[in-house]
């Protein structure tokens, strides 16, 4: 029997979280086809920011609308891509990967590493199958590029990665006026020192 309790949890969790859909990308989730998900809202500044509306607005999209739109997806799309915006930060995201997976979509997120708690405990229920983490610099400029004091939580999310069968890749953006040559070396070096097991991707702004 459905109580009020349950109507109201039902509500909590479908309420906007989704800022825009891209219905179709051959991008963004490698090997496969998929749309993706633009969570509103971030913790970072990043300066180089291209997704400012995303980062500064609220949801526009109920979770009820996404699964109508992928329902008509299926056997159309491989996956889902979660990106934002930082994805991790909504509270019902466990709910949304549920549900997405429960309809047979692989599913993929983009995150800055922020929320390592909340990346452990997905990964352990095994409710991601791809996650492509932003390595924004090493510590030193860190704050200056992200306008944020979380590169302890990178590092953590990059441990806990390295120590998981997840697959991922990490990537970075190239701004010529943020990061010198000198700076993607020691992120180069970072990264070996940590042993990683990721692909890593380089792109310029
Ligand atoms: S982490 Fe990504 S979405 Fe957030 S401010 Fe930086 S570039 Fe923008």
């Amino acid at each position: 029997m459905n109580t009020n309790k349950d109507y109201i949890s039902l509500k909590e969790k479908t309420a906007r979280a989704i800022y825009s859909v891209t219905p179709f990308t051959l991008l963004d989730y490698p090997n496969n086809t998929a749309c993706i998900l633009w969570f509103a809202g971030c913790n970072m500044r990043c300066v180089y920011c291209y997704n400012p509306d995303i980062v500064l607005g609220k949801g526009k999209i109920d979770f009820n609308e996404v699964i109508h739109f992928l329902q008509k997806r299926k056997n159309l799309l491989d996956g889902v891509v979660f990106s934002g915006g930082e994805c991790t930060l909504h509270k019902n995201l466990e709910f949304y990967l549920t549900e997405i997976k429960h309809m047979g979509f692989a599913v993929k997120i983009d995150t800055n590493g922020s929320s390592p708690k909340v990346i452990e405990k997905l990964v352990h229920k095994k409710l991601i199958d791809y996650i492509a983490l932003d390595f924004k610099s090493t510590n030193y400029k860190f704050e200056k590029i992200t306008q944020s004091r979380l590169f302890n939580c990178f590092e953590e999310t990059l441990r806990i990665l390295n120590n998981a069968a997840t697959p991922f890749e990490i990537r970075t953006t190239i701004h010529s006026d943020l990061l010198l040559e000198k700076d993607l070396q020691n992120m180069i070096n970072y990264l070996e020192r940590s042993s990683t097991k990721a692909h890593t991707l380089f792109s310029n702004l």
